[in-house]
């Protein structure tokens, strides 16, 4: 299926384009196709006659080592000048690739240069930046403006405190459990449900979607290779193409029942330490109390409790209320005069003490 394919050159010399590779020589001045001769193809594609295609594909020209004119594979001495084909200096391929080289290297040397100049503008790159800069800090500093903390004149105007002391009491209790633990006294018996399990119970055809790759056909593909000789080879391909198939198919699935499994439940009293109730006190005096008032035999005390609120009214008539130790709360008096600094809503400091 191989076909012959005509490919074009430019010439180097006079500047004229897209001659056929077949020619030798430029048609307009007459350079000979040489070292730097690149053949390639045109989006059009022209066969070479079957009887000419022969001659082709058979080799890469070669090189005249003297005046760089490209040679015929077959060709004993040099079209260009006549020396013998001895005096080759590589064949086209050999050529391409020195091109590619040279291309390369110019590109990475470019890139260099390019890095080392974008390097030196570098320093210039922060003039730029400059108004940026300053509208962060700017805006830093506006957000610290709003969030400093703010010196008020204020006065107490209340004062609240609470205290809570919870109370235990050993009682007699109802419970249920699958054991009866030490001091229980069992009331009742009782057959539960303990647990379910997973029980087989039959099988059931459900339908499966399923899908696989069929082939239905084949793509056909071309691409082509430089002969060197001003020509190209045109390879035809095919490759398998393939579309999702979708069906169905029957498959056996286990279908589950839970059963219940059945366990004696005891049901019993015991007695025990349970929470009871709590003895609170508040006022917004002075006298903050804990309710001592006792404890019957079967209670206890399980933990205390305290608070201590303190209102500041500033003379911009906003009122803060903060939540203190005992120690602030007594030394501040309802009426009082006092400096607080405010912070984000919260007061930190009562007369140049830091709260809590
Ligand atoms: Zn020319
Ligand atoms: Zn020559």
């Amino acid at each position: 299926m191989d076909k012959i394919v005509k490919g074009y050159w430019d010439c180097p010399y006079c500047g004229n384009k897209g001659m056929s590779g077949l020619e030798k020589r430029c048609t307009n001045c007459g350079h000979p196709q040489d070292e730097g001769t690149k053949f390639y193809l045109k989006q059009e594609k022209e066969y070479v006659d079957a009887d000419k295609a022969q001659a082709y594909g058979k080799g890469a020209d070669w090189t005249c080592s003297y005046c760089g004119s490209l040679n015929r594979h077959d060709a004993v001495v040099c079209v260009g000048c006549g020396a013998d084909r001895e005096e080759s200096s590589g064949d086209y391929y050999h050529n391409v690739e020195n091109q590619h080289k040279k291309a390369e290297a110019k590109k990475k040397a470019d890139e260099e240069l390019h890095e080392q100049l974008s390097g030196l503008k570098q320093s210039g790159g922060f003039k730029k930046r400059l108004p940026i800069i300053i509208g962060l800090a700017l805006l830093i500093a506006i957000i610290a403006f709003s969030c400093r903390p703010k010196d008020y004149s204020a006065s107490v105007t209340a004062k609240t405190w609470g205290r809570v002391i919870s109370v235990e009491a050993y009682k007699t209790v109802q419970e249920s459990d699958w054991t009866v633990p030490d001091g229980g006294r069992v009331t009742e018996e009782r057959n539960e449900v303990h647990h379910y399990d997973s029980v087989l119970d039959h099988y059931e055809t459900v339908e499966v979607q399923k899908s696989r790759q069929v082939q239905d056909g084949y793509d056909t593909h071309t691409d082509y290779t430089d002969n060197g000789d001003g020509t190209f080879t045109e390879h035809t391909y095919e490759t398998p193409r393939y579309t999702t198939e979708y069906y169905t198919e029957e498959e056996e699935r286990p279908v589950y029942v839970q059963v219940p499994r059945y366990a004696t439940r005891y049901y019993y009293d015991i007695d025990k330490w349970v929470q009871d109730h709590t003895l609170e006190t508040s006022g917004s005096d002075n006298e903050p109390y804990w309710d001592d008032s006792g404890l019957a035999d079967n209670e206890r005390e399980n933990g205390r409790a305290e608070h201590y609120k303190v209102v500041f009214t500033t003379d911009k008539n906003k009122s803060y209320t903060v939540e203190t130790d005992l120690n602030t709360w007594e030394r501040l008096k309802v009426g009082e005069g006092v400096d607080i600094i405010v912070q984000n809503g919260n007061v930190k400091e009562v007369n140049g003490q830091p709260l809590r």
